[in-house]
């Protein structure tokens, strides 16, 4: 961090705290000890015509990018502060991938993201298997501009936090995925949620023309009364309702639940702390729906974060057009949500892949969580989705396996449906706790 003290002339003194981060010092001086990049290096200083570069800050670039030294320290903490910090939460391979090769450039890079992912013990206790969407889906319409066509639903069951909250209402835009998570308890009244859409969300986007929820229509168009009562309006809206879904809003549940599980399991405490980080770290990362992150849609370009540093000099804004750059850039997310859905009518058809486990494979165990009951200070919702790793000792028929299970299971009959297993990968920093959770003979708990 920099401290600049500048006396004007009027004698007031000016303090400015301007922060920097360290790293890209660092993986300047890395560059200057690895062969290959020391060659690329020399190579630039030559002229030559070349996708390298030096900057400023005398760092190696290949297209604007940092050039980090193949098996350098940094790059573990890249990775490491790329998923594991409370700005980023656990993010999968494909949005880490993206995420990173805006600022970073190694070689390997895509291999060595999906393998630190694939064996974070976080994630492979937490997250959701990606689900077949089922049924048939019906396109929607692909809305024009921002927070014009909204959905919105409820995440309940939640433990009570220290405000007495037990629910999150997700409000999503569905053009540019962008989307708020409100705390609220589940017994609100109408009044109270018009009055919070406005104070969280009118102030922010406007009024929307179209609400979506895949819950409860009678709450949609009950919200739509409320909510224009609250705004004073006299002018008269039809409401029309659209029960399709395109599976989004779903999607972005499910990455809100997993952010929360990953939080709790790795910092313990109230799910309503995280809430504020979790929404930030959702909106700034990759969606692949619209192959940006939600935060550049919205706003043209990511939020700064202490691994995402940007600076933003007046010389980039000025020049541009800001107005054909939003314009573009709506145009680029509208296609990529029409290819999208597309995408995901042709999943539905797809069956789920044969998978197949050898003896001395370890394997977790899905648990499902049980009536909410309250057990060690966490309510069901957010405990981990699986629990283990255990062995598979017995290959019973094509889709069964015995497990060794521990003494504290001994309840539970040992044979398993494949359905019922993922594989564990396994990484020499794991130290795997005995599940707090007590897990029932029908593995709930
Ligand atoms: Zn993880």
């Amino acid at each position: 961090m920099n401290v600049h003290l500048s006396a004007l002339s009027d004698s007031a003194l000016v303090a400015e705290l301007k922060a920097r981060p360290l790293w890209i010092h660092q993986i300047s001086e890395a560059q200057k000890v690895d062969g290959e990049l020391v060659a690329k290096r020399a190579e630039c200083a030559t002229g030559m015509e070349s996708e390298f570069q030096i900057d400023n800050d005398d760092c190696l670039r290949f297209r604007n990018r940092l050039c980090v030294p193949r098996n350098s320290e940094l790059i573990s903490v890249i990775l490491n502060e790329a998923h594991n910090s409370r700005m980023s939460i656990h993010p999968g391979s494909t949005k880490m991938y993206n995420d990173l090769k805006c600022q970073f450039w190694w070689s390997g890079m895509k291999r060595d993201i999906s393998d630190f992912v694939s064996k974070c013990l976080v994630c492979q206790q937490v997250k959701a298997e990606h689900q077949v969407p089922s049924g048939l889906l019906q396109p929607i319409m692909i809305p024009e501009w921002k927070w014009d066509r909204i959905t919105m639903d409820f995440v309940s069951g939640l433990p009570l936090s220290s405000s007495k909250k037990d629910a999150i209402w997700v409000i999503v835009d569905r053009l540019t995925k962008s989307a708020h998570f409100i705390s609220v308890r589940m017994d609100y009244s109408l009044d109270k949620l018009a009055e919070l859409y406005i104070s969280q969300i009118v102030k922010l986007h406007g009024v929307p023309i179209s609400i979506v929820s895949d819950r409860d229509l009678r709450f949609t168009s009950r919200f739509w009364k409320k909510l224009q009562e609250a705004l004073g309006t006299k002018l008269h809206f039809s409401t029309a309702f659209h029960p399709q879904t395109d599976g989004q809003s779903e999607r972005i549940i499910q990455i809100l639940e997993d952010m929360l599980r990953c939080c709790i399991l790795e910092f313990g405490g109230s799910w309503e702390r995280y809430l504020p980080l979790i929404e930030f770290a959702y909106n700034n990362s990759f969606q692949s729906s619209i192959k940006m992150a939600p935060y550049e849609a919205l706003y043209g370009r990511k939020c700064r974060t202490p691994l995402f540093w940007t600076e933003l000099s007046e010389r980039k804004i000025f020049g541009v057009d800001l107005i054909k750059d939003a314009e573009q850039k709506v145009l680029i997310i509208s296609e990529s949500l029409k290819a999208a859905s597309d995408r995901q009518q042709s999943y539905a058809d797809l069956k789920r892949k044969d998978i197949k486990y050898r003896i001395g494979d370890k394997v977790f165990l899905k648990v499902s969580p049980w009536k909410k009951v309250l057990r060690f200070g966490r309510k069901g919702k957010l405990s981990p989705r699986f629990i283990g790793p255990y062995e598979i000792s017995e290959r019973i028929g094509p889709v069964a396996y015995r497990l060794i299970l521990p003494p504290e299971l001994e309840k539970i009959h040992n044979v398993f449906h494949v359905s019922m297993l993922r594989r564990y990968r396994s990484d020499p920093s794991h130290i795997t706790s005995p599940a707090e959770i007590e897990i029932k003979s029908d593995l709930s708990y």
